[in-house]
């Protein structure tokens, strides 16, 4: 197990972004199995609307470290009104658009791999008999029900449950009872509703690739954005097929519009915090080109 991060201190970084600042609002999307807060983050007041997720799946929590490294390094750039980073002028840019970032959509999940499971856990007997009695938690991608929920959406749900053959509640690959019958899952769905975002980007790890495509549904331009996101990176954008019920396949599908999944860093799930420089080192890269696409 990584004790080098604890789920408090992700939960400090988050409380932080919670401080009254000029560029940095915030809102709570909905609510965790165990009631955790799912929090959005926005930046900017563009008319066009682009959202990043992260950390959906449990053992990558890492990612939500990144997404939240990147908004500090917005804020800061906006605080220095003239600053380019990368060539790209923040402020300036954040006139035209917004970004809402969700850096922690599976909260219980990502605290069960980084503190593991105390004596009070709420779910304790039933987790453990989903682990196979085992107190190593840190191969758990799914929710706190033993659902994935990035396999939760409404895009040929019961073509993935079929495909990953997992029929309860586990670490990861249960589709769940029904799609969307997670609070998480619901919470981000709902929220990308009411926005109709104009492209979306969801972090996972690891592999460094780039998913882009969704059974044909994808606009014309996915592929070239992807080929440019893969080349600012180093990263590796990769056709995909054999998978559905992600929240990228189901944004693609149910939008038109680009989607991504990013999985970032390479190595074992979880990721080591030690890690986070050389992989935001490309992943920032990303997620700053994705706001000029
Ligand atoms: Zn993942």
């Amino acid at each position: 197990m990584n004790n080098s991060y604890s789920y408090h201190d992700l939960c400090n970084e988050l409380q932080l972004m919670k401080l009254p600042n000029p560029y940095l609002s915030y809102e709570v999307i909905g609510y965790s199995v165990m009631g955790k807060e799912i929090m959005a983050l926005r930046l900017g007041q563009g008319k066009r609307k682009i959202h990043y997720n992260a950390a959906i799946h449990a053992n990558e929590w890492i990612t939500a470290v990144l997404l939240i490294k990147f908004i500090n390094d917005c804020v800061r750039c906006l605080e220095e009104e003239d600053y380019i980073w990368q060539g790209v002028h923040i402020h300036q840019l954040l006139q035209e658009i917004t970004i809402w970032f969700v850096p922690l959509l599976n909260p219980d999940g990502v605290e069960l791999v980084l503190d593991g499971i105390g004596a009070e856990h709420e779910f304790k007997q039933q987790l453990l008999a989903w682990n196979n009695n085992s107190v190593d938690f840190t191969g758990w991608k799914a929710n706190i029900h033993g659902v994935d929920l990035n396999d939760q959406f409404p895009a040929y749900w019961e073509e993935e449950r079929v495909r990953r053959q997992q029929s309860k509640p586990g670490p990861m690959n249960y589709s769940g009872i029904a799609p969307l019958s997670e609070p998480e899952a619901r919470a981000i769905a709902n929220f990308t509703l009411k926005h109709a975002f104009d492209l979306v980007l969801s972090l996972h790890t690891q592999g460094e690739e780039i998913y882009w495509n969704y059974r044909g549904f994808e606009p014309e331009k996915a592929e070239g954005l992807a080929d440019k996101l893969a080349s600012v990176s180093g990263y590796c954008a990769v056709y995909l097929t054999d998978s559905d019920a992600g929240y990228k396949d189901w944004f693609i599908q149910q939008f038109r519009r680009p989607g991504f999944t990013i999985e970032a860093g390479y190595g074992i799930n979880p990721l080591p915090i030690e890690q986070l420089d050389q992989i935001y080192e490309k992943v920032s890269k990303i997620l700053l080109l994705g706001l000029t696409c």
